[in-house]
């Protein structure tokens, strides 16, 4: 068994690991225990403005300590917890822990800074989900305004009259929704005409050559354009470059992510970093 370290300084496998059945069951008994055992952790990867600072926020990103393995990228375990529906248990719990974080740095001096928050599609499906937002936000006394919930165009799609439904209902509490991954999905304009989110995340494969594919600048622009048109705010994430971010302010992206502008970083070090 080889493992390496990847450049988010956690362990990835290798397909043929990736696809044995016995490491998956041994993962899916080790995360059984990783709530209780406390190995589960948050990292913030910060949010700019695309013209520049200051920082407006933080999205939550899920990483996993295992004891022997190392840090676990939510790519290595995510889908396994999907699978079995521990993802549940575990989605209530970044949001806990996030909302609890976005407390503790409104009261250290940054009431504006706001929260995204990654939900699966079992998560986005359950019954509970609204009913748990609800409580969570009222446990920690935020605003729920401070509060994105990002869903997967592909997530936001399915079942499209309940998704809508859910959307409506968390939108009317206050809570704002990102369309995460946009553009590799398969969005029904009209669908997105009638939903009630206010960011489109535009997926980070247009633009990661967006200088030197024109193909990449004009999706860019027209996500861009459609954005504006539906009053949605415009995010691109996997910024990696200068370069790129100058170029996607000049497209007009209103909102970036990436590398250049902020790696996911512990709590402790984005409060240090942005404050
Ligand atoms: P995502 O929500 O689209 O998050 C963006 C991913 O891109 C993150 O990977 C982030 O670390 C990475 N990233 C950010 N900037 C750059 C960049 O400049 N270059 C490159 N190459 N990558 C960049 P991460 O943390 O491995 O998360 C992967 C996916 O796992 C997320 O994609 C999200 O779909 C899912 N995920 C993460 N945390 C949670 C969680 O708490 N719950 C659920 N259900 N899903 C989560
Ligand atoms: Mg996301
Ligand atoms: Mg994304
Ligand atoms: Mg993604």
């Amino acid at each position: 068994h080889t493992k390496q370290s990847g450049r988010n300084g956690y362990t990835f496998f290798t397909p043929a690991m990736q696809a044995s059945t016995s490491r998956r069951l041994r993962l899916l008994q080790d995360l059984r225990r990783a709530i209780a055992r406390d190995e589960l952790l948050l990292h913030y990867q910060p949010k700019f403005p695309a013209s520049g600072k200051p920082v407006i926020g933080a999205e939550a990103l899920l990483r996993w300590q295992h004891p022997e393995l190392g840090l676990l990228g939510p790519d290595t375990f995510i889908p396994i917890a999907e699978r079995s529906g521990l993802i549940l248990a575990i989605g209530d719990w970044v949001l806990d822990r996030a909302c609890a974080q976005l407390r503790a740095w409104h009261d250290a001096g940054h009431p504006g800074w706001s929260m995204a928050v990654n939900l699966s599609p079992l998560q986005f499906a359950s019954p509970a989900l609204v009913e748990t937002v609800r409580e969570t936000l009222r446990r920690h006394a935020l605003d729920p305004a401070h509060l994105t919930l990002e869903v997967t165009e592909t997530t936001a799609m399915k079942d499209v009259e309940d998704s809508l439904q859910r959307l409506n209902t968390l939108t009317a509490m206050g809570v704002k929704i990102a369309i995460d991954d946009f553009g590799t999905g398969y969005s029904s304009l009209l669908y997105l005409k009638r939903m009630p989110a206010s960011e489109l995340k535009i997926d980070r494969a247009f633009v990661r050559d967006l200088e030197h594919n024109p193909e990449d600048a004009a999706i860019v622009s027209s996500i861009v354009a459609l954005g504006r048109s539906l009053q949605l705010q415009v995010v691109a994430e996997g910024v990696e470059t200068e370069a790129q971010r100058a170029f996607l302010d000049q497209l007009g992206c209103d909102l970036l992510q990436g590398y250049h502008l902020g790696r996911p970083m512990d709590a402790e070090t984005f409060l240090h970093r942005a404050g």
